[in-house]
């Protein structure tokens, strides 16, 4: 099921209760059942920004169930949760309580006026009710709504809202709907409760103060290796996510390039499983292309979007066979998810370990061209005209890259491209050394990636990329090794670095710091974009919205910092960022609700509570 929050934004008549953003609930006591719980129930909320809207909602419940669960929401100091699911039109609410069984009830909401516009919703959250002996609240909201909170005593009294968690005074940013302003975000039962100015904090368990930093979506990588399983002794799903949530990362998607490969749906389920036991954030899997990701033949591709693989890559490697790249399109179009194409040309490359130019000449070490990269994303876009599946340039290198990718979609195509942090501020010098990277002078293993680093007029071509919106997708490509795979001589050394913990500031100093890109377009980058090439975007993932899975993250923007091997969580610490000092810190990740980083009390993923993070809470399906 889609748990996604319809909003919404104006009009009247028949209300649904799904949509109501966020209500006062009132119940009136001695109604059906003979219970304190009963109806009508009052919804009302604000709309604001830019002036604030106000509607009434009056909604009838009729109990369905008789007095027995009434008697239970009418005991006095009762704590009780409110659920409100599927309602559609005059439709259905479920009504849980902690002490009772599920009352059903018909809800039929009428005299629905909305005044004003759209905007971010901000609204009160607060109820309170007669009945009885005691009170009852609720609030109905969204296609999932909880809320807790502590009934008054006898006699009538207010309800108390009960954040779990408020973060207060923070700049809240929201590429989704341009929300851009200093307030408090409210967190109930790991969703967002609440957004708007100064709200009440009394109740909350816990605060944090944000002032001076900016709270945004969850940031998403869609593109990190978590070697699990196969290769455990450089990253684990564990490890993986702890690095991500120290990063600011609330969801990645992980690479099928582990062994097994991600190839079938029993893999798909694995990551799942895995990450509900031992990941702090979300992580979705991406499925192979090709069986084994041999490029041979076609992987279980509808069997993994079903299970929930939210794109499909053989990363690591090309699909080099146009053969099969052409059904690979024709077969994961139909599934509405991507294909992400690592771009590299193999019989240009055999044993290449760095850009073709004049320090691999130097070096004396095989060169990768730029031509292996582009030829295949020229052939792809060829292949793809009469399909039209989602394409997606994973980490792209060459200037020529972004001049095809541009033509492709000035055309209209569905092609999509990414960078990495790496790829905008290092070249092929770095290979050299001096980044404080191991390996030998002249052989820098760290800086040895897969595309290689080019010369700066890449990266003046990527930048242009980013800032013209050719390049719409910011990535780690987070590539954990351990140090036996990594400090080797350069031709036997792994490809690729970390990045999950690095590629925050490393962007900020890319884009934001030079002027290429504002905040609010990076935190897009790294959150609406991925989210939407993924399909997490049904899911509210990637956008701070009211009613949506509160995936939070503070960042201050201008805290300095060096990145140092002692500060990385992850596994592997293979970076030739090492020594470089930065500016710009994720300060606390919020997964779920549930603070999974937090500077200021020291990282907490390890003590935090075990939360199910798989995609059944975030509705993904096929
Ligand atoms: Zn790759």
């Amino acid at each position: 099921m889609d748990d996604r929050a319809e909003r919404r934004s104006g009009g009247s008549g028949d209300a649904e209760l799904d949509d109501v953003a966020v209500g006062i609930g009132k119940a009136d006591g001695g109604g059906v059942g003979g219970g304190g719980f009963a109806d009508p129930a009052d919804f009302a909320g604000e709309l604001g920004d830019g002036g604030v809207e106000v509607w009434d909602l009056e909604a009838e419940a009729e109990d369905a169930a008789g007095a027995a669960a009434a008697d239970a929401f009418a005991e006095a100091g009762a704590e009780f949760e409110f659920e409100s699911r599927e309602a559609v039109g005059a439709g259905e609410a479920g009504f849980v309580d902690q002490a009772g069984p599920v009352r059903r009830n018909e809800v039929e909401a009428e005299d629905v006026a909305i005044e004003g516009g759209g905007g971010v919703e901000v609204a009160d959250v607060h109820g309170d009710s007669n009945g009885g002996e005691g009170d009852g609240a609720g609030g109905g909201h969204g296609g999932f709504y909880r809320r807790r909170g502590r009934c008054g005593g006898a006699g009538g009294g207010t309800l108390c809202p009960m954040p779990n968690l408020i973060i207060i005074n923070g700049r809240v940013m929201d590429p989704a709907s341009g929300f851009d302003k200093v307030a408090d975000v409210a967190v109930v039962d790991g969703r967002i409760a609440r957004i708007g100015p100064k709200l009440a904090r009394k109740h909350a368990e816990r605060v944090i103060d944000a002032t001076g930093c900016l709270v945004v979506p969850g940031l998403i990588d869609p593109h990190v290796h978590l070697r699990e399983p196969g290769n455990e002794r450089a990253e684990t799903i564990a490890t993986g996510t702890a690095a991500a949530v120290a990063g600011g990362f609330t969801s990645v998607c992980c690479m099928p390039n582990t062994t097994p490969a991600l190839d079938h749906d029993a893999m798909i389920e694995y990551i799942y499983t895995r990450t509900d036991r031992t990941g702090v954030c979300r992580v979705f899997p991406i499925g192979a292309i090709s069986k084994g990701r041999k490029g041979e033949e076609l992987a279980e591709i509808q069997l993994m979007a079903k299970t929930g693989a939210v794109g499909f890559s053989d990363d690591g490697d090309c699909v080099a066979s146009a053969g099969l790249m052409q059904r690979a399109l024709a077969t994961v179009k139909v599934t509405q998810r991507a294909i992400m194409q690592h771009c590299q040309e193999p019989t240009l490359t055999k044993g290449a370990t760095m850009h073709a130019g004049a320090i691999s000449t130097r070096l004396g070490l095989t060169g990768w061209p730029r031509v292996a990269e582009e030829l295949i994303i020229e052939r792809d876009v060829r292949l793809n005209r009469g399909i039209g599946c989602g394409y997606h340039v994973q980490h792209m290198s060459s200037a020529g890259s972004v001049d095809i990718v541009r033509r492709a979609r000035a055309e209209g195509q569905p092609v999509t491209a990414e960078v990495t942090p790496h790829h905008l501020l290092l070249t092929h010098e770095a290979v050299m050394g001096g980044g404080g990277g191991q390996g030998l002078r002249g052989y820098d293993t760290t800086a040895k990636m897969n595309p290689p680093l080019r010369e700066p007029s890449d990266i003046a071509a990527l930048l242009e990329g980013v800032a013209d919106g050719t390049i719409t997708v910011l990535g780690t490509d987070h590539a954990p090794h351990s140090m036996a795979d990594k400090e080797l001589e350069f031709d036997a050394a792994a490809f690729g670095i970390v990045g999950l913990e690095t590629a925050l500031p490393l962007y900020i100093e890319a884009l934001v710091t030079p002027g290429v890109i504002g905040w609010m377009r990076l935190i897009a980058m790294m959150t609406t974009e991925p989210a939407k090439l993924c399909g997490l975007d049904h899911s509210g993932l990637g956008q701070l919205a009211v009613g949506g899975p509160a995936d939070i993250t503070i960042i201050d923007p201008g805290q300095p910092w060096t990145i140092g091997k002692e500060t990385i969580k992850g596994r592997s610490r293979n970076t030739p960022f090492v020594g470089r000092k930065v500016k710009g810190l994720a300060v606390a990740t919020v997964v779920n609700g549930v603070v999974r980083h937090d500077v200021r009390r020291g990282h907490e993923a390890v003590e935090s509570p075990q939360m199910k993070l798989g995609k059944q809470k975030v509705g993904v399906s096929g």
